[in-house]
């Protein structure tokens, strides 16, 4: 089972249209992959129904599910909460936040205002996330992102180590930008080990979270379509 929820296409910064970066996952046996582009108030509704056109050919003719997410990314910490709900309004699967990863200026106190938003599901690479934090994205039930990416990476350790201390539930993602980046079952094993995670947790993290996700995502486009 390999699960992905933080993808990029050309939508963003990627480098793949989002049909191809689909087809590149059904090839390394992803179960489910999240494309979340990086939107603001600006893209986010254009972002998601263009994502959502590919992601439904890839289930119909290759029976992959793909969900539709959107990053938020460098949106003013204040105005976090309103973008998640517009997100969600347009047809988001699921809402990530660009958290406060130690190689980006994003605005202190974007960790905060993502997991009080009420909207973010997935708070992506929080760099040096405050031990009250974590505690509130365990209250808050907002998956902590241990990332495989460059440098958002180096926070890994401390996002593990907080994230445990206060209940908190870990996804490992890619974050990935490129065909080179798609996750392997060995590779996401691999950054586990190396947040820390022991063997139990990572069972937990990487087979067990996505499917609580997965819970919440279907529960959402239940409720929409009633
Ligand atoms: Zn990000
Ligand atoms: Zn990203």
């Amino acid at each position: 089972m390999l699960y992905d929820f933080h993808t990029h296409t050309f939508l963003s910064d990627g480098e793949l249209l989002p049909m191809e970066l689909i087809r590149r996952c059904v090839v390394k046996g992803y179960t489910v992959l999240g494309i979340a582009d990086h939107i603001s108030h600006s893209t986010v509704a254009r972002v998601i129904e263009e994502v959502r056109r590919d992601a439904e050919l890839g289930k119909k003719h290759w029976g992959i599910e793909v969900f539709v997410g959107a990053e938020i990314t460098h949106v003013p910490a204040n105005a976090i909460a309103e973008v998640a709900a517009h997100g969600l309004a347009v047809g988001a699967d699921y809402i990530v936040c660009h958290g406060e990863t130690v190689v980006e200026p994003v605005e202190p106190g974007t960790n905060k205002a993502a997991i009080l938003s009420g909207n973010v599901d997935i708070l992506a690479h929080p760099g040096l996330i405050t031990a009250d934090d974590a505690k509130l994205a365990a209250e808050h039930e907002v998956f902590l992102e241990i990332s495989c990416r460059k440098g958002h990476s180096l926070a890994n350790g401390r996002v593990v180590q907080l994230g445990r201390e206060a209940g908190a539930k870990f996804l490992v993602n890619t974050d990935g930008h490129a065909p080179g980046d798609l996750l392997s079952e060995e590779f996401a094993v691999t950054v586990a080990h190396a947040a820390g995670l022991s063997d139990d947790e990572i069972k937990q993290t990487l087979y067990e979270n996505p499917k609580i996700l997965i819970e919440r995502i279907e529960r959402r486009r239940r409720e929409r379509t009633r």
